[in-house]
């Protein structure tokens, strides 16, 4: 989820590369521009293969790896190659702050960055866009903190001077005073920083608009000054950027924005709230806000008039072959698949069992009604069900029946985890592996303790992206999936087989094959 501590890491040493020279003979070599973009967004080392002249080169193998990075992180098929939709995302309006933070890339820790010592937080407009009069900046100024409000229990007050103000918003251009200059009309668009500047930027080259109904929306020029403003009060707050497409810190400009997402929340619990326990409510403020902020996103909508879909879209039951899987896992033999709050089970591949989906608050009966979705689920050596969120555990024994609850603690997780993204059992060693983002620990339940020598890193299993969503055994073969595609891992060569990934939807559901399908399919998969 997260970046670096702090944004002053991100000067692109615009000297080093000015007088660098790229060696790559390739015909889809990227351009200066592209190159620029992978060191300016963490997928590339500054300083990188810097000869003894001080020109810095780039081989074939290290801008593959870039590419791999940043397609994986905006969520797009991990190439490794300037193919069509790549290129597109370099052009993509976004925010100008760093996705990753390669400063601790050879000693991969938890980044832990800092939000605001305190819950009452002033802001100040310093001045209005040339699109925008201050006055309606003000006005969406305030309704974008709201969002936030709750999820951090934070308050937030507008004073009359910036120098009294921790949250700091103005519009500039190119150099505007800070070193790190806009780059005219699209692709940047905004950047802030993290507690205790809280400046945010926005580009005044941009045609800034506030009112999404109004066709000009339509129009790719006009950007969304909500939409960013959102995203840019998350830094504001010491939130970093996500590969979550669907949450607001995803780097890439999108509209409508809507809500926090999962991740988002997730986010600020881990600013904010980590010392209050429980922790239910926050996740219920999603839909009941327990500190009744002055605005909500519900009040924005209804000043468009497209507020009626909203409950609807709540009650569907997501479509298996158009959706992310929140975790998919081999439990008794069958394959569960989680999605919002619901289950399907399969008993063989594109076999879904008479009577699915359902709501998994159904069959686990005794899982707390906060608990939403199920990010990660395994069975254990002794046949019982343990689902995770967020610190805590509950488990259920071969029948459903709630056993017991407990803390990742009990498994001897370090107390700074606050959650895992995965979590499944080895056929290959009967081991439990514990994976949270881009590392991982092994757990031995005979011996009901964890193995030494862990964490260790992602990296370590070739081949596989991460983070994975889902991680399972099916038929003594093991497999990993994330976002649309799975990948199946080859014990031995600790490596994921060369043919892989595929798509998830069209090998493990009944899906119809897609045109672009071909794509991935080359090899029938064995
Ligand atoms: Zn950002
Ligand atoms: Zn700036």
């Amino acid at each position: 989820m997260c970046c670096g501590k702090y944004l002053w890491c991100l000067v692109f040493l615009a000297v080093s590369y000015v007088k660098c020279r790229t060696i790559y003979l390739e015909h889809d070599s990227p351009t200066r521009e592209e190159i620029a973009f992978l060191k300016k967004y963490g997928y590339m080392d500054d300083q990188l293969d810097v000869d003894y002249s001080g020109d810095a080169t780039y081989t074939a193998d290290s801008i593959s790896e870039a590419l791999r990075k940043m397609q994986a992180f905006a969520g797009l098929p991990q190439t490794g190659s300037l193919d069509s939709q790549t290129r597109k995302l370099f052009k993509r309006k976004r925010c100008g702050v760093k996705d990753i933070d390669n400063k601790s890339s050879r000693n991969k820790r938890y980044v832990i960055y800092e939000g605001w010592p305190k819950r009452n937080i002033t802001w100040n407009v310093i001045n209005g866009a040339s699109t925008l009069p201050k006055s309606r900046v003000e006005k969406q100024m305030e309704a974008s903190l709201a969002i936030w409000a709750p999820h951090g229990g934070l308050s937030f007050t507008r004073v009359d001077r910036s120098s009294q103000a921790d949250i700091k918003v103005s519009f500039g251009r190119e150099e505007h005073g800070d070193g790190f200059p806009f780059d005219g009309l699209g692709h940047v668009v905004a950047h802030a920083f993290p507690p205790p500047s809280g400046s945010l930027h926005f580009d005044d080259d941009e045609l800034w608009g506030d009112d999404p109904d109004k066709e000009e929306l339509a129009n790719n020029d006009i950007t969304d000054f909500f939409a960013v403003a959102v995203h840019e009060v998350g830094h504001a707050l010491g939130m970093c950027h996500s590969d979550v497409e669907e949450s607001v810190m995803y780097p890439y400009y999108k509209t409508p924005v809507e809500k926090l997402h999962w991740d988002d929340i997730m986010g600020m619990r881990e600013l904010y709230m980590k010392d209050v326990e429980p922790m239910p409510e926050v996740i219920e403020a999603h839909t009941a806000p327990p500190f009744a902020p002055k605005f909500t996103l519900a009040d924005r909508e209804a000043e468009r008039d497209s507020v009626m879909d909203e409950e609807e879209s709540e009650n569907e039951i997501p479509d298996l072959c158009f959706t992310n899987y929140q975790t998919i896992q081999v439990i008794q033999g069958k394959i569960w698949v989680f999605e919002e709050e619901w289950v399907w089970v399969l008993h063989d591949r594109k076999e879904i069992e008479v009577g699915y989906p359902k709501r998994f608050h159904e069959i686990f009966r005794g899982l707390p009604a906060h608990v939403n979705s199920i990010r990660t689920i395994y069975e254990k050596r002794n046949g019982n069900i343990a689902i995770f969120s967020g610190r805590r555990y509950w488990e259920f024994d071969d029948r459903f029946r709630f056993v017991r609850r407990g803390r990742l603690s009990d498994y001897g997780m370090p107390s700074r985890v606050h959650e895992l993204s995965t979590v499944f059992m080895s056929n290959y060693n009967n081991k439990t592996y514990l994976i949270q983002y881009e590392r991982f620990w092994r757990y031995d339940e005979d011996l009901g303790k964890m193995d030494k020598g862990y964490p260790k890193d992602m990296s370590a299993w070739r081949q596989l992206p991460y983070p994975v969503d889902a991680a399972m055994v099916w038929r003594g073969d093991t497999y990993f999936f994330r976002g649309p595609r799975f990948w199946r891992f080859d014990n031995l060569l600790v490596a994921a087989h060369e043919y892989y990934p595929l798509p998830t939807a069209q090998v493990w559901f009944p899906c119809e094959h897609t045109p672009d399908m071909d794509r991935y399919i080359e090899n029938e998969e064995p």
